[in-house]
C-alpha cells in the first residue's frame, strides 16, 4: 500500500486518532495543520501538552483534574462555599461551570453505581463526599447525577446516606431525556435544570 507520509507522522496520526471527534482521516488533517502551521500551532501545543502532563493531578476534596491540589475550584474564595454540587465526572463538572449557572463547590464521584459492572460504594469518592459534609459548614448538597437508571440508583443512594448529617439534599430536575448526559446539554438547559431542582424525600 502506498504510503504518503513517513513512519514518524505516521505515528502521529496514529496518536491523534485515539481522541474523541477524531477519526483516522480528521487526525491526518490535525496533523498536516499542525505540521504546516509548526511555529504558530505544533511547537506551543508540543509544549503545552508536556507542561501539562508533567503536572496534572486530582484535586484531593473535589475529584477535579488540574495542575494544582487544591484545584482552581476549590482554592476559588468567591465561590459559594456552602454548597457542593455532586457530578459523576469531571466532564460533568467542566459542563456545569461552563454553564456558569452554578457558583458553589462540586464532588466529582468518578462513576455511578452499577450492580451489572459490578461498582460498588466503596469504587466511587462516596467517603470522601460523606467526610466534606461531616466537616461542616455545608448548608446544601446538590445531586446533578445524569438521568440514567445508574445515575438515579446512585442519586437515592446518596440521599440516604447524607440523610443522618441533616444537610439539605437537592436533585437536579431532569426535563431532560432519560440517559442524556449532562455534558451534552446546552447551557440553557443545565441552567434551568439546576434552578428546578428539588428536594430528595
Ligand atoms: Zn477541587
Amino acid at each position: 500500500m502506498p504510503r504518503s507520509h513517513g513512519a514518524d507522522i505516521d505515528g502521529l496520526i496514529q496518536l491523534l486518532s485515539r481522541l474523541p471527534g477524531l477519526g483516522p482521516r480528521s487526525a491526518k488533517r490535525a496533523a498536516l495543520q499542525m505540521l504546516k502551521k509548526k511555529d504558530s500551532v505544533m511547537v506551543p501545543l508540543a509544549r503545552a501538552l508536556a507542561d501539562v502532563a508533567e503536572r496534572v493531578v486530582t484535586c484531593t476534596t473535589c475529584g477535579n483534574i488540574d495542575t494544582h491540589d487544591p484545584c482552581h475550584v476549590c482554592a476559588d474564595a468567591r465561590r459559594d462555599r456552602a454548597t457542593i454540587c455532586v457530578v459523576e465526572d469531571v466532564a460533568d463538572l467542566w459542563a456545569l461551570d461552563r454553564s456558569e449557572s452554578f457558583r458553589g463547590l462540586y464532588h466529582v464521584l468518578g462513576g455511578t453505581l452499577s450492580a451489572l459492572d459490578g461498582v460498588g460504594p466503596e469504587d466511587l469518592n462516596i467517603a470522601g463526599l460523606l467526610a466534606r459534609v461531616d466537616a461542616g459548614g455545608i448548608g446544601e448538597v446538590i445531586l446533578a447525577l445524569n438521568a440514567t437508571v445508574d445515575g438515579q440508583t446512585t442519586s437515592h443512594y446518596l440521599a440516604e446516606r447524607l440523610k443522618a448529617s441533616g444537610v439539605k439534599v437537592t436533585a437536579l430536575a431532569h426535563g431532560v431525556p432519560v440517559g442524556g448526559e449532562l455534558d451534552y446539554l446546552d447551557d440553557g438547559t443545565l441552567a434551568a435544570a439546576l434552578r428546578a431542582r428539588g428536594s430528595v424525600e
